[in-house]
């Protein structure tokens, strides 16, 4: 078959292996946001569509029989387009969902449902371990009555101020380096979306072991799709489907 998966994530790269291994002909589509993308087999085309009329004339030209979205839990927008890109175009859209981090037994987390809320309910004096990415980080940036740790895969477009520090690094991260981090830090608040998998859970057992506050803000809202919360769910779905 003829797919199209939207990526940006290591499922995204998992499943083009195993689809490509299986002799499907798969693109995978990259926003463009990383510098130095891990690459998937197939094709790779970099870059938005244009929309949701892009990304229909895309599914068109390319004939393509499955449209799947496997970008991050929290890339709302292209989930929406693959939506309504799908509903136009009569190509079906399988999602892949990673499933949501639950608070463990006695853990302290307040949930939001957007990053300003999140901002907005730190107290002050509040040492922050900011994990939410680059969208938003101004709301948070804005709180000069905090201290904030930044911890980002790449340099952000906007300028870190005195009470911030960035902290450049990658996952996964193990129990015992974000407990050390936490601790040094001496930080009282950690704020996450909640992204699930295994390679940035750590922290949230780090927070629950030192008493830090963790703020969960919650995931977007995608729009009907069928849904699988694994690769190897969406390699039998589509194996069924073929
Ligand atoms: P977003 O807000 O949902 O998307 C914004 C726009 O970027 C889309 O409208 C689309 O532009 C373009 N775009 C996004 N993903 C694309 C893809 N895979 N292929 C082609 N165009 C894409 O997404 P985002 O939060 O900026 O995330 C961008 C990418 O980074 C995603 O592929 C996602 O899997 C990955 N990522 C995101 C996060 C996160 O926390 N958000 C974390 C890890 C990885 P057009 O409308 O022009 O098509």
């Amino acid at each position: 078959m003829n797919i199209l998966i939207l990526g940006g994530t290591a499922e995204a790269r998992d499943l083009a292996e195993r689809l490509v291994a299986q002799g499907h002909a798969v693109t995978t589509s990259l926003a463009g946001r990383t510098q130095s993308p891990l690459l998937p087999p197939g094709e790779v085309r970099i870059g938005g569509f244009g929309g949701v009329a892009g990304l229909a004339a895309t599914l068109r030209a390319g004939a393509v029989d499955w449209l799947v979205d496997a970008t991050h839990p929290y890339a709302g927008q292209i989930s929406l387009n693959a939506v309504a890109a799908s509903r136009e175009t009569g190509v079906p859209l399988l999602r892949i969902l990673r499933p949501a981090w639950t608070p463990p037994d006695g853990a302290n987390w307040t949930h939001v449902e957007t990053t300003s809320e999140a901002a907005a309910c730190l107290p002050p004096g509040a040492r922050v371990l900011l994990t939410t990415g680059h969208a938003g980080l101004e709301q948070f940036l804005a709180r000069e009555d905090c201290q904030f740790i930044v911890r980002l895969i790449e340099t952000p477009a906007l300028a870190i101020p005195p009470h911030a520090r960035l902290l450049q690094s990658r996952p996964p991260y193990g129990l015992a380096d974000e407990i050390a981090l936490m601790d040094g830090e001496r930080i009282t608040h950690l704020v996450t979306k909640n992204s699930g998998g295994g390679q940035t859970a750590a922290k949230l057992d780090a927070a629950m072991r030192l008493g830090v506050k963790v703020i969960m803000i919650a995931r977007p809202v995608y729009g009907p799709a069928i849904e699988v919360d694994s690769v190897d769910a969406a390699v039998a779905r589509l194996s069924a489907a073929g």
